[in-house]
């Protein structure tokens, strides 16, 4: 068999011909796919032939709108029917699959399953946006996905890797920095890729055993956002030049944009040859003008097993208007944040985008910040914990000086103080590395509503 790079794959300074295509082309694509896979899903899955009953494509409708009507699907509506659960919504009993955790929980795990053949099109999903982000053969790269307990994404991150024909170092979410710190000195590693708070707990943590003791070119992260203050970190840090997501997506769904070298902090280019996205109003379900924010629901192309259809993301997103200046014509969308990461404090509602800002303006730490709402005596209180290299004299300054802030940005919750009608502020200051993960992935638990 022979090998060839990833690079040497593509056809143009693009990954894919989708990538360049027109809009009738892109249309007629997608309109064809949308169709295969709800014909397959009605035809072939137990429980499609329920759930999409009265449902069918509408031809004279615009392909925005083809979907309207049809009824929305949630993890929670899919799970009892996929295994070990149930087969119901699976279309066909004699394909070999693997099988991915979703979320961590413990008991029966919820699972989603992809053949062999729909993890090859995640691997090219993963080749564009690598592409699309600037890695080449040349990149030293630290693998920090997760992997075991049924995580995909250690797995078919090293398989790009490889297949981009760079030196990789497959480390996991599991090897200790000191570890990782010895072998990225000795290698020269100059690009870092995982779950954004693995690799910048990993990379704080190499800071703090030498600093300046490397030059990290490239961060590519996924799986949570990365702030205003993490990226002003890294680069006076380590000297970070490129901080992209070459890969936005779920397990539950599929990938659903990419960042190019054009794309903002938090803008992806849609893969919108594999997913049909919908952004749809919180209230309402109708589908968003162009920059109205709505939720995030997809409709899977490429999942033949187990087909996923209006499945809601739970993440919020808004269409940007233009085109990115990159040259590639598929459209370009912001996402928001989850649509969850708010806490209810008095009639105000806090969100996590909001504090991190206020982070960014605060200066002088990390961006690794979790907030908790708890009850006491009757009253909400909203508990803010920052991690910081400070030390411990000066908590008590900053911590007067965090709360002016946020009491200065947000009248709403000076004002229930003032009146009594919630609790004071409390800010925490925790040791870089320590506020709270979910240990299989890695994650910093961001939001903890504890009502
Ligand atoms: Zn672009």
């Amino acid at each position: 068999m022979t090998y060839m790079p990833v690079i040497e794959r593509r056809k143009h300074p693009f990954y894919s011909d989708f990538e360049v295509l027109g809009q009738d082309e892109r249309v007629s694509f997608q309109t064809k796919k949308l169709a295969e896979i709800i014909n397959l899903a009605k035809s072939h899955s137990v429980f499609y032939k329920k759930h999409l009953l009265d449902h069918d494509l509408k031809k004279s409708q615009a392909l925005s709108h083809a979907l309207d009507g049809f009824p929305v699907i949630t993890a929670n509506d899919f799970r009892p029917h996929v295994p070990p659960l149930g087969d119901g919504l699976l279309t066909t009993q004699d394909k070999g699959y693997m099988v991915f955790q979703s979320g961590g929980t413990t008991g029966v795990p919820k699972t989603s399953l992809f053949t062999f053949q729909e993890m090859e099109l995640i691997n090219e999903c993963n080749a564009r946006g690598f592409v699309a982000c600037g890695m080449n053969a040349n990149d030293k790269v630290a693998n920090l996905w997760a992997v075991g307990s049924l995580y995909m994404t250690f797995i078919h991150m090293h398989r790009i890797f490889s297949d981009f024909g760079c030196t990789t170092f497959p480390f996991s979410n599991h090897t200790p920095a000191d570890f990782i710190h010895t072998v990225a000195k000795l290698f020269h590693i100059n690009c870092f890729s995982g779950i954004t708070s693995v690799v910048l707990n990993t990379l704080r943590k190499i800071y703090e055993i030498e600093p300046n003791c490397l030059e990290v070119k490239k961060v590519f992260f996924g799986g949570e956002h990365i702030y205003e203050s993490d990226r002003l970190e890294l680069k006076n840090k380590f000297g970070v030049q490129q901080i992209l997501a070459p890969g936005y997506g779920t397990v539950d769904s599929w990938y659903i944009g990419y960042q190019c070298e054009k794309c903002p902090n938090g803008v992806f280019h849609a893969f919108d040859d594999m997913v049909h996205i919908e952004i749809l109003n919180e209230e309402t379900g109708k589908i968003c003008t162009s920059e109205e924010p709505g939720l995030l629901h997809v409709t899977v192309f490429e999942r033949k097993l187990m087909p996923i259809i209006r499945f809601k993301v739970g993440d919020k997103a808004k269409w940007q208007k233009n085109l990115c200046s990159c040259g590639r014509t598929t459209p370009l969308f912001e996402l928001l944040g989850r649509g969850d990461d708010v806490l209810r404090i008095g009639y105000d509602s806090v969100d996590y985008p909001a504090m991190q800002d206020l982070l960014t303006k605060f200066g002088n730490s990390s961006g690794a910040l979790q907030m908790e709402k708890r009850r006491h005596e009757g009253k909400d209180q909203l508990i803010v914990r920052i991690e910081t290299d400070a030390k411990q004299d000066e908590y008590k300054q900053m911590s007067d000086r965090f709360v002016n802030l946020l009491l200065a940005e947000r009248p709403s919750i000076r004002d229930f103080i003032s009146k009594g009608s919630i609790n004071p502020v409390i800010v925490e200051w925790w040791k870089p590395g320590t506020l709270p993960q979910n240990p299989r992935t890695g994650k910093l638990i961001r939001v903890i509503d504890s009502i």
